[in-house]
């Protein structure tokens, strides 16, 4: 045997590269991937410690979620760096980028930038980015943040549940979409419109309907056609977040056909929790935009199937018990948003298997579509070179979710009780065991364009 010349090795008799599954040893050193090796020559890698996975596990590349909210500082008691990458550790996710809001300070100055550094630096266990955000008045700062490394810039366009972080109006959405295209920068956008739900009647009590009618799908898909006018009057670069409204895909796709820079994410909860089965006062559900019907749900897996949204990320938004007002189930009252960066996978996973997709596809989906996205092309795959992140997955394990053993900050979960099928059996970040925790942090603050 020659000397060991990797640092590690994962032996894989099924693992998720090229787009495809194959059998196939992983080697790693100095936390990069330094060799994918198929058949014969895979028996004479010599590695210090070599990882064997189990029938039946399949390696992944560790998943990269562009859409986390973790509250430290200001609201850490919601979410913290700490319970937020343990939790992402746990699920899969080995790289998160942080949404600007929430947190008090939000990331709207490079000050800000700063402090949240901080604390994700003391603080990850998995690797974590910052979207920087566009509010009234800010314009000044993008640069500033931008050249800090920031992945992108966040905006509103009707209120944003938290009075440190306003929406544009659309002189506002316009400077900032000036300016970001002069960066060259992401425009990252939260598309209801504001008058639209102005409109709509106002939420109350405890009905899901009523507060399904007070965010309306028009109010989506109006919004997304002001973006994409923007973008393509400022040939900007943009992304729609979150997307519920399948009926706003027809414009996109319109869009695109005329050479307009942007991408759509969809979340978990949009694709495998429908309105039909949520009850009244379960707002535990409450999220916005909102988890609409059966027949969208179903338009939104065509949607992934086609390629018309690029990525699945969790929007992780976590809040305490108390916010989610689970005691009156008034759904106005309620802080809205699914905290899911644990559970993404397995839902994702255990919807896709239904509807035959692969386990190929949910690595597009969830890895390699995200961070190609945020220009880390370096995450989200196995390839020679990239950051070792690799994930051992049960895909046929099954479990039922229970909320207090769950990493996260708060046990709230829309998915309380369910089965779920698939389970992270270990996550490695940089070659680094990073769940089951291991003792040393290993977790670092990631830039835009450098390379940590
Ligand atoms: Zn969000």
């Amino acid at each position: 045997m020659a000397e060991p010349v990797f640092d590690r090795a994962f032996v894989a008799a099924r693992a998720v590269f090229d787009g495809a599954e194959r059998p196939c040893v992983v080697a790693v050193r100095d936390g990069r991937i330094a060799a994918v090796l198929e058949g014969g020559q895979a028996e004479s890698v010599a590695a210090r410690e070599t990882v064997r996975l189990a029938d039946g596990e399949v390696l992944l590349p560790g998943l990269v979620d562009t859409h986390v909210h973790i509250n430290e500082p200001g609201r850490t008691e919601w979410e913290g760096f700490d319970t937020g990458t343990r939790a992402a550790a746990a699920g899969g996710v080995t790289t998160v980028i942080d949404m600007p809001l929430n947190s008090i300070p939000p990331t709207t100055t490079a000050d800000a930038l700063e402090i949240k550094r901080g604390c994700a630096s003391a603080h990850a266990h998995v690797d974590v980015g910052f979207w920087g955000g566009a509010v009234p008045g800010n314009a000044g700062e993008l640069e500033g943040l931008h050249a800090a490394g920031v992945f992108g810039f966040k905006c509103f366009l009707v209120d944003s549940g938290v009075p440190e972080f306003p929406p544009l109006d659309s002189a506002g959405l316009e400077e900032a979409m000036a300016e970001t295209a002069r960066l060259g920068a992401l425009l990252i956008v939260h598309a209801e419109d504001a008058e639209l739900i102005a409109a709509a009647p106002a939420p109350g009590g405890p009905s899901y309907a009523t507060y399904l009618r007070s965010r309306p799908a028009a109010s989506e898909e109006r919004a997304i056609e002001g973006i994409l006018a923007a973008l393509r009057a400022a040939q900007g670069r943009g992304h729609v977040l979150h997307l519920s409204s399948a009926g706003a895909l027809a414009q996109l796709r319109a869009a695109r056909v005329v050479g307009v820079d942007v991408s759509v994410e969809t979340c978990p909860h949009y694709l495998a929790i429908v309105a039909e089965a949520i009850d009244d006062g379960a707002t535990q559900f409450k999220c916005a935009p909102p988890i609409r019907d059966a027949d969208n749900c179903e338009r939104l897996w065509q949607g992934l199937a086609s390629g018309e949204i690029d990525m699945i990320v969790s929007d992780h938004s976590p809040c305490t018990a108390d916010l989610k007002r689970m005691d009156t189930g008034d759904f106005a009252a309620a802080w809205g948003g699914i905290a899911s960066l644990e559970l993404g996978l397995p839902v994702v996973w255990t919807a896709a298997r239904a509807r035959g997709h692969a386990l190929a596809d949910v690595v597009r989906w969830m890895a390699t579509a995200p961070a190609d996205r945020v220009g880390l092309t370096y995450k989200g795959r196995i390839a020679v070179g990239a950051d070792a992140d690799l994930v051992v997955f049960d895909p046929e394990a099954e479990f039922v979710v229970e909320p207090s053993q769950l990493q996260q900050r708060n046990p709230v979960s829309a998915y309380a009780g369910r089965r779920l099928t698939g389970l992270v059996r270990q996550a490695w970040l940089r070659g680094e065991r990073v769940h089951p925790s291991s003792a040393t942090r290993h977790g670092r603050v990631i830039e835009r364009g450098r390379r940590a």
